[in-house]
């Protein structure tokens, strides 16, 4: 049975499992971490490939459930709770994510993903649509915020498609979509990491002022206190003019 509060719904339908797991490319990386297998309606299409499978999942019935039924699936396939998965465990090796994730830990799983964007080479799941739809958003758009221009920064983003409620048990609320990320971080972001995600945060805090005002609480750099991108915006800045203005701060503080 489904348990609400760790946000199970179970896909139950096979051709979309199969879709989602042919998002990925298995190529260039030795390990895939699934986030949440739950029943494993995802896992039974992984574990066929080459690469070496992990598993997140804080729910010990889907944990006995899985070890039963897969041969391939041992206690040590398991990382437990992803949120306080230690990537450092895996040293410098490659791994690519997957998932139909948990919806109320949406962000907190794309943070992390950024955050560890250096062994994170590729990830592919399901979200709520908003929120797969916030991932790929273009500037000047209601979409386009802080999650959009941080992923972007070190992702680039394709919007797969759309899964309707009704292929899920128990259904959920809302549509959810599968999105792909493939790394590709954006020149000049290195060493200025901090800097930018300040930026990028104070920015969008206050979406409806222009920058000048927006990015006051940050004491702007008498140099640039006549740029351009002041008198915008936020959601006017591209991903590339965040982090340009990012190095040019960094240069005249
Ligand atoms: N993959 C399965 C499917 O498609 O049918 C289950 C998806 S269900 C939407 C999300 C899964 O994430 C649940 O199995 C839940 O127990 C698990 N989960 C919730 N919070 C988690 C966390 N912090 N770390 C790892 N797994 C989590």
């Amino acid at each position: 049975k489904a348990k609400k509060h760790l946000g199970q719904h179970f896909l139950t339908d096979e051709n979309i499992a199969k879709k989602i797991v042919d998002g990925l490319s298995f190529e260039n990386y030795e390990n895939v971490l699934e986030v949440g297998p739950g029943m494993g309606v995802l896992t039974k299409y992984l574990i066929e490939k080459e690469q070496k499978i992990f598993l997140a999942e804080i729910d010990n019935e889907s944990i006995e459930y899985l070890k039963q039924n897969y041969e391939k699936i041992t206690e040590e396939t398991f990382v437990g709770d992803f949120l306080k998965h230690d990537f450092a465990g895996l040293e410098n090796e490659q791994i690519a994510i997957i998932g139909n994730f948990p919806y109320n830990i949406s962000s907190q799983i794309l943070f992390k993903i950024v955050d560890h964007y250096q062994q994170i080479p590729e990830m592919v799941g399901m979200f709520q649509k908003e929120v797969a739809e916030r991932t790929a958003a273009v500037p000047r758009t209601k979409d386009y915020g802080i999650l959009t221009v941080l992923i972007q920064a070190y992702y680039d983003v394709k919007y797969l498609f759309t899964v309707h409620e009704n292929v899920f048990n128990p259904p959920p609320k809302v549509k959810s979509g599968v999105i792909r990320l493939t790394r590709n971080p954006k020149e000049g972001l290195v060493g200025n990491e901090i800097l930018f995600k300040q930026i990028v945060k104070a920015g969008f805090n206050q979406r409806r002022k222009k920058l000048s005002n927006a990015l006051k609480v940050l004491n702007i750099p008498e140099a640039l206190k006549t740029h351009e991108f002041l008198d915008k915006r936020a959601e006017e800045l591209s991903v590339s003019d965040f982090i340009s203005f990012t190095q040019l701060w960094k240069e005249n503080q």
